[in-house]
């Protein structure tokens, strides 16, 4: 039997309509994931359930700040008043369900991590080589606002927030046995907030977004991940980016695991307690 890629799956904007069935799948294929839950989401009983259900089945409930917005656009007391906001109900979350927490971990919406979605890392301490793969990989159908390097002041927020992440008790996401030189050489492995080294855009096969995109289909999302030269690879493993949000996104998830399954992926546990 050909080695397993190993992947570990973070499921983006908990929780939607359709999270307890995500959960339930999940679960009946014995797969774990983070899921980074929104704020604003959780604040009403019957969403706040679905991520206390989730808890108690074994997931890890990560924060995806409160509103879902920009960092640059918003600046660092907002965000980071969002993001505590939210820690407080996901805190909350896993009292109720009597389960220990686990690491705080965060994501930040949009992946704007302070300087704008076109710039979710600085790209020059990406080695020469695989400069323009990581590129491509956050730029991939991202309806980019500027591709104006970030200003001094944008670089201060990024810090900024990653001090005030790292003294509020959040933990990087970086397992040793990620090891794809673009990886470990960036700062993609020194980054306190989760970052990805493969998105599925799942989202642009839902309704809303279809046809307006460079893959239409799950066909082509399975196409993407086959073409992908990383993801192939059985030396590292790699973190995959999917949503809960979206319209229709479950047959689009299912869809995709079942792929991932059959193409020898399997997928690692991404727990561990706090304290
Ligand atoms: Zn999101």
């Amino acid at each position: 039997m050909t080695k397993p890629k190993n992947i570990y799956l973070t499921i983006d904007d908990s929780p939607s309509r359709d999270t307890d069935k995500l959960v339930d799948f999940l679960s009946a294929q014995q797969i774990p994931a983070m899921l980074f839950a929104r704020g604003a989401f959780m604040e009403d009983q019957e969403s706040f359930a679905k991520i206390v259900r989730a808890i108690k089945h074994g997931f890890v409930i990560a924060n995806h700040s409160y509103a879902h917005e920009r960092t640059s656009e918003i600046g660092f007391k907002n965000q980071t008043d969002q993001i505590a906001k939210t820690q407080t109900i996901i805190d909350r979350a896993y009292d109720e369900a009597g389960v220990q927490k686990p690491p705080r971990y965060f994501r930040f919406p949009h992946l704007d991590r302070g300087c704008g979605n076109a710039w979710v890392i600085d790209f020059e301490t990406v080695p020469a080589l695989y400069r323009d793969f990581v590129q491509n990989m956050f730029w991939d159908g991202v309806r980019l606002e500027s591709k104006e390097p970030p200003t001094p002041a944008q670089l201060q927020l990024k810090t900024d927030v990653q001090n005030w992440l790292k003294d509020n008790g959040f933990q990087k996401f970086s397992p040793p046995d990620i090891t794809h030189p673009w990886w470990v050489e960036s700062e993609l492995s020194q980054a306190i907030d989760v970052l990805i080294t493969y998105s599925t855009s799942d989202w642009m096969a839902t309704p809303r977004h279809l046809g307006k995109w460079p893959y239409r289909n799950t066909d082509d999302l399975c196409q993407k991940i086959e073409n992908d030269p990383f993801l192939q690879k059985t030396d590292s493993s790699h973190i995959i980016l999917m949503h809960d949000d979206r319209e229709e996104s479950l047959t689009i998830t299912q869809k995709l695991i079942m792929y991932f399954l059959n193409q020898n992926f399997r997928f690692l546990p991404l727990t561990g307690a706090r304290e």
